[in-house]
């Protein structure tokens, strides 16, 4: 009988989901790096990975299709019969900003399927080896947009405010089971999502006067993630360098 534990990151495979990944291998987790479409960055975090003396697999497929992802899941609870994911970092997600009187329904639909229904099909599917097992951790990547909404991003904030909305309600049905269920909103990360921003200027009104780093974001994740965090529940952890939310 396999005796590895697993945690699994939706868009593991670059920026803010490869840091989480490092950091959970290094509590000696399995890591399953979860991907869309860049297999060479997925493959890129799995070998980071190893260099550090961890373990870990891929796994693509597309968050927002309920299909893909039974089919992937379901996959793997075939190879790892005796195995669940005791942690689920829901990463993945997409930027299509513009202004409301301008946004296409293609914008809205995929930034809300990616971030709000990715976390629903995998979340529930993952919930029952939790819940059976009597214990969990989830961590949800929302964002500093979800909490004070950005002008250019209604899609984008709906979606991560609804993120933080679903965190607090999942944490109360599943605390008597000792799942945990938290947040993190990342203020201006330095990642391939913000690559076309400003930094320059943007930096100016965050009172650390910086962007972030991936692997400021990873440490929180993996603090929710730890055995310590065990009380911490339905809660968001601003990480924004002091920008006021
Ligand atoms: P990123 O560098 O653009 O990486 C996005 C990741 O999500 C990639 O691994 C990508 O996979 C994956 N992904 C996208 N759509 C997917 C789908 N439908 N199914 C599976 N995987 C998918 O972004 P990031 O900056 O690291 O952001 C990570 C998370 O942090 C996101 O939820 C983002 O909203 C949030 N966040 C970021 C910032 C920031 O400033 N960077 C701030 C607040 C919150 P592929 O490599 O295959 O494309």
């Amino acid at each position: 009988m396999e005796n590895k534990k697993y945690a699994l990151v939706t868009g593991g495979s670059r920026g803010i989901g490869r840091a989480i990944c490092l950091e959970l291998s290094q509590m000696g987790y399995c890591v399953i790096v979860n991907f869309r479409d860049n297999a060479a960055a997925a493959n890129e975090t799995l070998k980071m990975i190893t260099e550090q003396d961890g373990k870990g697999e891929l796994m693509q497929c597309d968050v927002s299709d309920a299909n893909a992802i039974d089919a992937a899941l379901g996959q793997w609870e075939e190879t790892h019969p005796d195995c669940f994911v005791e942690v689920l970092v829901n990463n993945a997600g997409i930027r299509q900003d513009n202004l409301l009187i301008f946004m296409q329904d293609s914008q809205w639909h995929d930034v809300l399927d990616t971030t709000l229904n990715g976390f629903f099909y995998i979340t529930r599917r993952l919930l029952k080896g939790m819940l059976t097992h009597r214990y969990g951790r989830i961590v949800n990547v929302a964002s500093l947009s979800g909490l004070k909404g950005l002008p250019g991003q209604c899609n984008y904030s709906a979606a991560k405010a609804a993120l933080i909305g679903a965190t607090k309600a999942l944490a109360q049905e599943v605390a008597p089971r000792r799942v945990t269920v938290n947040a993190v909103a990342p203020g201006f990360i330095t990642s391939d999502m913000t690559k076309d921003l400003d930094e320059a200027s943007l930096k100016k009104m965050i009172p650390a006067n910086r962007f972030g780093k991936p692997e400021e974001v990873a440490a929180a994740v993996a603090f929710l993630a730890s055995d310590k965090a065990a009380y911490i529940t339905g809660e968001v952890i601003s990480i924004n360098g002091g920008l006021y939310t």
